[in-house]
């Protein structure tokens, strides 16, 4: 698999990859990981968030 979270392509998605974590409310950080809720929801999460439990 390509190295989708670091360099060039981070710059293609929204915001080049920078945004706030929906969980801990972080803001202009890199949301590179994607989790799943409760709900069935993917989120993008931070590096931070990416083990916690939601
Ligand atoms: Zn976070």
């Amino acid at each position: 698999m390509a190295k989708s979270n670091r360099g060039k392509p981070l710059w293609k998605m929204q915001s080049r990859g920078r945004g706030t974590c929906p969980i801990c409310n972080a803001t202009r950080i890199k949301l590179l990981y994607d989790i799943v809720n409760n709900e069935g929801e993917n989120l993008k999460v931070c590096k931070r968030c990416q083990k916690q439990k939601i």
